[in-house]
């Protein structure tokens, strides 16, 4: 993924062309970056189902005031107004508790990766999601287990 740090915002005054901003929107385009400079906060769409990303859990609707892996178990389009994700927790489960047993990742497998303890996916726990809600910097990684989105969705 193309990141760039922000930059100084280059503005033409009102009414008067100014031949720096119009080059360096020329240059912004042709890296698909904004004129703004900033990093993007929205990600890319489609998210694809098997993602895992850390959101917070006010904004999924569970008690607490952290921040969650949570596994995308449909791909998101743009077209879709919700997604859907499954909530993984490092605290282990009451005994009557569907779960998924879930094994850290290998270390460095994606350099962004924090899933590094032994935690539990809950697949009753999905909730909808709004892309406003998600940040492109919690991208955790792609879970490496091609079937554990089908093993989670086969158990709801
Ligand atoms: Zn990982």
């Amino acid at each position: 993924m193309l990141r760039r740090p922000p930059g100084p915002r280059v503005k033409a005054p009102a009414g008067r062309p100014c031949r720096l901003a119009n080059s360096v929107s020329r240059m912004l385009a042709i890296v698909g970056a904004t004129s703004s400079g900033s990093i993007p906060r929205r990600p890319v769409l489609p998210i694809e189902a098997g993602t895992w990303w850390w959101l917070f859990d006010g904004y999924m609707r569970i008690p607490g005031d952290k921040t969650h892996p949570w596994i995308f178990i449909v791909d998101y389009e743009p077209r879709r107004a919700l997604a859907h994700a499954c909530l993984r927790t490092s605290t282990h489960p009451a005994a009557s508790e569907l779960r998924i047993e879930h094994a850290p990742h290998a270390e460095g497998h994606e350099a962004t990766c924090r899933l590094n303890r032994t935690g539990w996916i809950l697949p009753r726990l999905v909730r909808p999601i709004s892309l406003g809600n998600i940040h492109v910097r919690e991208r955790n990684c792609l879970e490496p287990d091609s079937g554990l989105v089908s093993r989670i969705r086969g158990m709801r």
